[in-house]
């Protein structure tokens, strides 16, 4: 059974003498991605705490955080019937006895891409995965690459800030037509969802273009750029080629990178991205994993 604890100093105790820790931090209303995350920690850790927390300091003013979808219930179900041992939901005041002064910024990586229409929110995840990385000291810790640069500027923070912590990165788990799955898809009606697949068509197009030959920036971003603009309700915000861990923009697929996008569909801001990993062999798309389709109700 899941553990439901709700204080740093609960968790902590429970993490002692106890081997490898693994924490998957979340915002909680998890889904398959989130459960994907688990199952990666439950196999490489002794004992698997999810963080369910959404955290105010990465919303910014008139995003969505009085909206955000909250169902504890559900998330310690989903997350016990992924591995996990402890559901970590700390209130406001566990995790912000005062109101923080000491906050944590990254003097890169967090301008380009997310953080232009998103100026104070990579700070904001910063400063929690901080607190829950000095508050749980977990030894690994687990992340999607749903949210590249989110990973990137997790890793390089946990390197730069000397956390004993291994920061994995885990492949992004699509629904069966290539939509990545996202705690915000639930605010999608069936036109918006429908207009939300220009995202993944585009990212399935630059894979496919990358694997017959092309590798420009350049024609690459046009391609993922183009599926999103042919939707009427998506609106396009970027296409872009990036380091996967400096997060500087490339003008070739020639490393380690991914090529990201956002849109907007309604009121609903969306991401994903294709991860390009250099291996021995040379560079490989990972465009995910793919649920299955779900089998149609009787006519
Ligand atoms: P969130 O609750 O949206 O903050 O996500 C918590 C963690 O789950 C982050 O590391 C995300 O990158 C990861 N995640 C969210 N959606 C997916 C997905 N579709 N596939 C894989 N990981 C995901």
């Amino acid at each position: 059974m899941v553990e439901i604890v709700e204080t740093f100093a609960d968790v902590r105790a429970r993490h002692s003498d106890v081997g490898t820790v693994g924490l998957v931090p979340t915002l909680g209303f998890l889904h398959e991605g989130h459960s994907s995350l688990i199952r990666t920690a439950r196999s490489a850790c002794d004992i698997v705490t999810v963080s369910v927390f959404v955290n105010p300091l990465q919303f910014g003013e008139g995003e969505d955080f009085d909206r955000y979808p909250r169902d504890i219930d559900r998330d310690s179900h989903i997350a016990a019937a992924a591995g996990a041992d402890i559901v970590f939901t700390p209130s406001l005041s566990e995790m912000f006895p005062e109101p923080p002064v000491t906050t944590v910024t990254l003097e890169a990586l967090t301008d380009a891409l997310s953080g232009r229409s998103r100026p104070t929110h990579f700070a904001g995840v910063a400063t929690v995965v901080t607190k829950l990385f000095a508050g749980l000291q977990p030894d690994m810790a687990f992340f999607g690459r749903k949210d590249a640069q989110q990973l990137a500027v997790v890793t390089r923070l946990a390197a730069d800030l000397s956390f004993p912590v291994e920061v994995v990165g885990c492949p992004i788990v699509r629904e069966f037509d290539g939509l990545a799955l996202s705690s915000r898809n639930i605010y999608l009606n069936d036109l918006e969802r429908r207009a939300a697949l220009g995202l993944s068509r585009g990212l399935m197009a630059v894979a496919d273009a990358f694997e017959s030959g092309t590798v420009d920036a350049e024609s690459l971003e046009g391609i993922a750029y183009g599926a999103m603009a042919a939707e009427h309700l998506l609106e396009p915000e970027y296409a872009e080629l990036h380091d996967a861990y400096s997060v500087v923009n490339l003008n070739t697929v020639d490393r380690d990178s991914f090529l990201a996008v956002a849109g907007r569909v309604g009121e609903t801001r969306l991401i994903d991205n294709i991860r390009f990993d250099l291996t021995d062999h040379g560079i490989v798309v990972d465009r995910g994993v793919r649920l299955p389709r779900p089998v149609p109700e009787p006519t």
